[in-house]
């Protein structure tokens, strides 16, 4: 156990998180100390019995994650911008672990990026949950601290949570992405962690590195199709405009439509390089085939 290279992963009871910390303890070379603000919650007790450290940690107490990231070799960080929808506290998180890693010596982040979308296009667009996440990836770069940025398409998961397809007739739905006819990134977020896993065991080919992931890049026709294919239900492209999706009554609606605007930029995401870090890397059929219980009852 004390040869083992201890990581500290953020957000362990969430998606990203979790599939990275169950990654991590399945393979002999690591040890995981798994951060939770609440470690009775089930999430937390489960990693716990698969061998997790859990850790009390708030990222909104630097004394706090200091202590966590103390003696490591590395940790894993995400931030979740949904859960104030406030770029600056992003920001200032990813900062605090980026200069408490410089301070400690860590000798590899792996941080859940994205595009800083603002800077790329020249003040245009503004996408606050990918450019907080840019900034700190640019941050991280400054000060020199040895990090792998993964930048994370559209979940397929958000198909069973925040996107699920709308009920338009008897066994019929629609797809409600406004990517008009331009393909869009997807992957389950639960391949994640055996792709944080080769990197950190190949730390010399990936820092320094941003790596754009993917599994599958489809139309919403296409992603209509596969979904006929594999739930025996018909979905269609609900072909809305983006301009119609900003004003609908969520909070965030003009957030998301802002995102798929910069997916209409076709950002850089490479489906090659995901398969090789997760050879298992399930397609949208795949997983669709694997998840079909959770359509059930769309
Ligand atoms: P999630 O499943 O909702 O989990 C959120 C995690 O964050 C939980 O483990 C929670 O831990 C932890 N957390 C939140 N606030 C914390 C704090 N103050 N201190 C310590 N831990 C805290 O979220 P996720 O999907 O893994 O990650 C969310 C991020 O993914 C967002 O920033 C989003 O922009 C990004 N993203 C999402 C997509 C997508 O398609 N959905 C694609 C790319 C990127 P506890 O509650 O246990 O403390």
């Amino acid at each position: 156990m004390s040869e083992k290279k201890v990581i500290v992963v953020f957000g362990a009871t969430g998606a990203q998180g979790g599939s990275v910390a169950r990654a991590l303890l399945k393979d002999p070379a690591f040890a995981v100390r798994a951060v939770t603000r609440d470690t009775t919650k089930p999430a937390a007790v489960e990693l716990a019995g698969l061998g997790a450290q859990l850790v009390k940690v708030d990222l909104a107490s630097q004394a706090e994650v200091e202590a966590a990231l103390k003696g490591v070799y590395g940790t894993f960080l995400v931030t979740n911008f949904w859960e104030h929808f406030d770029k600056s506290k992003e920001v200032q998180q990813g900062k605090m672990v980026a200069d408490l890693a410089k301070k400690l010596g860590l000798k590899h982040v792996v941080y859940s990026g994205l595009e800083n979308v603002n800077r790329i296009t020249g003040g245009k667009l503004t996408v606050l949950h990918f450019d907080g996440k840019g900034e700190v990836e640019e941050y991280f770069r400054t000060i020199s601290v040895p990090m792998t940025s993964v930048r994370l398409p559209f979940y397929f998961e958000n198909f069973i949570s925040f996107f699920k397809p709308t009920k338009t007739g008897p066994d019929t739905y629609s797809v409600g992405l406004p990517m008009g006819d331009v393909p869009m990134d997807g992957m389950s977020v639960a391949d994640l962690g055996p792709v944080v896993l080769s990197i950190l065991k190949s730390r010399e080919e990936f820092v320094g590195k941003d790596i754009g992931l993917s599994a599958d890049r489809l139309t919403v026709v296409q992603y209509s199709e596969v979904m006929t294919r594999c739930l025996g239900k018909t979905f269609t492209d609900g072909k809305i405009p983006v301009e119609v999706y900003e004003k609908l009554d969520f909070s965030g609606a003009k957030e998301m439509a802002n995102m798929f605007r910069f997916y209409h930029m076709n950002p850089d995401r490479d489906l090659a390089l995901t398969r090789r870090l997760n050879p298992q890397v399930q397609s949208l059929e795949q997983w669709l085939k694997k998840n079909a219980d959770a359509f059930k009852d769309l």
